[in-house]
């Protein structure tokens, strides 16, 4: 076993075993499913040279290793019994130009505000607490998606610490390969990443869209809401849920259109009265959705390619095991203007997301009912070990190539988990 001492001495950061002050809180991850998981050390890195050592040390301790920067993961990944390298320590935000460099352990929220500082954001999504990592090497859906891409279709560059310990940096230039398959097939595959570099845009005044729609207009709403969304002018995503027991639902979104012209488009979808609310910096919009965070819970999800049939709709709604959510994410516009094979992000040509959120047997039947319609393809950055192809699930005709490129960046598998390429 290498010396712990001395590797704990050398690190710019620090390590946390059972029983010493801090390791309580730090091993549990923001998922409270993997609350009972107890890492045999964490490794909190503040710089690239501290996950080099942190490689090198699992390497000769034989540890699995497990990488965290924001520890939302579904599935547990960020989790382990062995090594927890977690990146919470390189967090610095800057920006020159327009280019903004984020270490890997920053959080959504700390994201938005330094980027507003300086008049920019990024398509991202909505947890505070979400880590820019995770949800970028996984897509990255978020309410300016359809006018903007996935979080990492403006990613233009990344250093990461690969399982030899070699530091690389990629871009389209460099490691184009790793750079490629970085944007969208999901976190821990390749390396470790410490730091992004993304395109980004500038921060637009928006106006907040909520409605609430009671049982009786459910079925009629969630029918159009699938015709009209993912169809709409790119400055303008609505999304919708579906509380069950009782049936209701919540048409949330944002416009970067004026006030008029997003009533007048919401009219198309609904003459139901939404809620409007004109004029508010983008960071202060996505603070507003803050509460919407249930981590814990069960999830699967689906794309969608087309509009799920009538009887479909209506099992899935008249379905009573059991309370549950169903929350509807509208596709389209720019996240599908993007060849499938341009980056590691394969799902380019779907209508809308459905998830089902819930206790566990009713998200099963939830799912079950809708995956008749469903396109088979599924969000890598929403995992679900329950599936029964998951590498097709996960990325189509990007598989082959995602293959290639693990053989050749990480040949002997150092980081490996269930579903992994
Ligand atoms: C409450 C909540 C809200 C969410 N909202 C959205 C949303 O609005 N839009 C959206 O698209 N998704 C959303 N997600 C899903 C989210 O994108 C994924 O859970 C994402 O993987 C989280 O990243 P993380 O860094 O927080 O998680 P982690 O658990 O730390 O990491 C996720 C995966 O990436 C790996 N990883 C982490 N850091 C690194 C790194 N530095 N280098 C390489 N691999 C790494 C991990 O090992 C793990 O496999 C949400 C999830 C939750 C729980």
């Amino acid at each position: 076993m290498p010396d712990l001492a001395a590797f704990r001495a050398s690190l710019d950061g620090d390590v946390f075993t059972p029983g010493s002050p801090g390791y309580e809180a730090i091993r549990r991850p923001i998922n409270v499913a993997y609350w009972d998981v107890r890492p045999r050390l964490v490794v909190r890195c503040c710089s690239v040279d501290d996950v080099a050592a942190t490689v090198a040390y699992a390497h000769a301790a034989g540890d699995r290793v497990a990488l965290r920067s924001g520890g939302h993961c579904f599935a547990g990944r960020s989790s382990t019994d062995g090594i927890v390298l977690d990146l919470s320590g390189l967090d610095r935000i800057s920006v020159d130009d327009h280019i903004a460099t984020i270490g890997a352990g920053a959080r959504l929220k700390q994201v938005y505000a330094a980027l507003h500082a300086r008049g920019r954001t990024l398509p991202a999504g909505c947890g505070p607490t979400v880590g820019i990592a995770g949800l970028t090497l996984g897509g990255g859906i978020g309410l300016l998606g359809r006018k903007y891409g996935l979080t990492c279709d403006r990613l233009v560059g990344a250093q990461l610490v690969l399982a030899s310990g070699t530091i690389v940096d990629c871009d389209a230039d460099r490691e184009p390969d790793l750079f490629w398959a970085l944007r969208g097939a999901g976190g821990g595959q390749f390396g470790v990443v410490t730091e992004l570099r993304f395109a980004t845009v500038p921060e637009p005044v928006a106006v907040r869209i909520e409605a609430h729609v009671g049982e009786a207009g459910v079925q009629d709403l969630v029918k159009a809401w699938q015709d009209w969304a993912p169809d709409a002018p790119d400055e303008l995503t609505v999304n919708l849920t579906i509380d069950t027991e009782p049936l209701r639902a919540t048409l949330f979104g944002a416009s970067i259109l004026d006030e008029a012209a997003t009533r007048e488009l919401l009219s198309e979808l609904t003459e139901l009265p939404v809620e409007v609310r004109a004029g508010l910096p983008y960071h202060q919009l996505k603070q507003t959705f803050e509460g919407i965070e249930q981590p814990g819970r069960r999830i699967r999800s689906e794309f969608f390619s087309r509009t799920m049939s009538g009887d479909t709709l209506a099992a899935l709604l008249a379905e009573t095991t059991g309370p549950r959510q169903l929350a509807f994410t509208a596709m389209g516009g720019a996240y599908n203007r993007v060849a499938e094979d341009a980056t590691a992000f394969a799902h380019r040509n779907e209508r809308f997301l459905l998830e089902h959120v819930g206790a566990a047997p009713w998200v099963e039947r939830s799912w079950a009912i809708a995956h008749a319609d469903g396109s088979g393809r599924v969000y890598p950055n929403f995992p679900d070990l329950a599936l029964d192809d998951a590498p097709a699930a996960y990325h189509a005709g990007n598989l082959r190539r995602l293959a290639e490129i693990k053989a050749a960046y990480d040949p002997h598998r150092f980081f490996d988990f269930p579903q992994a390429i």
